[in-house]
């Protein structure tokens, strides 16, 4: 095939096809499109690829990651009643994602205490999503193991990504859940780990004084209440030696919140960003993402990772493709 034929042939196709992964060599006529994406420090919350990512051979399936210029991946799966991840032993995932060219950053992990999931079957309420300060101990110990096993995977950051619904709807119950997380941040910190929380749209809910009502509810169906927001008391209480902060852009504004004033407003306490759109990165119109990534880089922050919901589409990949793609090619995105 001629040079030119090539070239003609190569620009059909798409950007994630043309990478062949920044770790291996490029092929004549696509290193420019290719360089572009490897000089991107992209990342990826795995859990945006439900069962895809495990599908056939996980090795395989990390390999392809890596083909569409990502670098760094943040884990979602790790169950600390094995303490593997996604039932794969935390080394082996290690291993193969290091043969891929992909580097584990952070981790997102509940605290079994509140949230049922395989390893909360017994805790002590039987309740799935509940809090009352009196957990605290048992959080805090419960994540001596995790941080731990965190810790030996080299990894920096440890990520709580929900609050629970029930036992939280007034300033005093914020202030109380923000009393364990700055417990728990402490504990973690010790073992080497940066412990960091992730918004969902909840924490823009405001806390309701006069209820006596222990659940939150949903912030779109709530009734309306004149005060704080639950974020804004989590920004204040927690404490920025022990506690860090994920913004996730997609539930920043389902919360009805603008993810540049988040970042403007909390410059010093959010270092992580989840990017996601509707669906497909950069679809929806409905985000601001160069002025995000400007403000998110101009805080002093570095790691980003692409996220998309719907995990059970069978299309994560195709749609994770496309984001990448689209990611590579904005100029702002480092
Ligand atoms: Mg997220």
């Amino acid at each position: 095939m001629k040079r030119r034929d090539f070239l003609k042939g190569a620009s059909m196709l798409s950007i994630g096809a043309l990478a062949t992964g920044c770790t291996r060599p490029t092929k004549e006529g696509t290193a420019n499109i290719t360089r572009a994406i490897c000089e991107k420090d992209m990342g990826l919350q795995i859990y945006t690829l439900g069962h895809e990512l495990y599908a056939g051979d996980l090795s395989a399936n990390l390999k392809r990651i890596a083909d569409l210029g990502i670098k760094n991946l943040e884990l979602a799966g790790y169950d600390p009643a094995d303490r593997k991840i996604g039932g794969i032993a935390r080394d082996e995932f290690k291993k193969m994602a290091e043969d891929a060219g992909l580097r584990i950053i952070s981790s997102h992990v509940n605290p079994p205490t509140i949230f049922s999931g395989a390893a909360g079957r017994e805790n002590r309420t039987g309740r799935d999503g509940y809090f009352s300060g009196e957990m605290k101990n048992d959080i805090v110990e419960s994540f001596k193991q995790i941080a731990d096993d965190h810790a030996d995977l080299g990894i920096e950051y440890l990520i709580q990504p929900m609050m629970p619904k029930e036992g939280i709807n007034n300033t005093n119950d914020v202030k109380t859940f923000c009393d364990t997380l700055n417990a728990t941040g402490e504990e973690i910190k010790k073992h080497g780990v940066t412990f960091g929380y992730h918004n969902h749209n909840m924490e823009f809910c405001k806390v309701n004084e006069n209820s006596s009502e222990r659940f939150m509810g949903d912030i779109l169906t709530r009734p309306y209440v004149e005060g704080e927001q639950i974020i804004d008391i989590m920004m204040r209480e927690t404490n920025p030696d022990f506690v860090k902060f994920e913004m996730d852009t997609y539930w920043t504004i389902m919360g009805q919140n603008d993810p540049v004033a988040m970042l403007t407003k909390y410059a010093d306490r959010i270092q992580l960003l989840h990017v996601k759109d509707f669906v497909v990165l950069g679809e929806s119109g409905a985000l601001n993402f160069q002025n995000i990534f400007n403000k998110f880089f101009e805080n002093g922050n570095q790691y980003y990772f692409i996220e998309i919901e719907d995990i059970d589409s069978g299309k994560q990949f195709e749609r994770l493709e496309k984001s990448a793609a689209w990611l590579a090619q904005q100029d702002y995105v480092k």
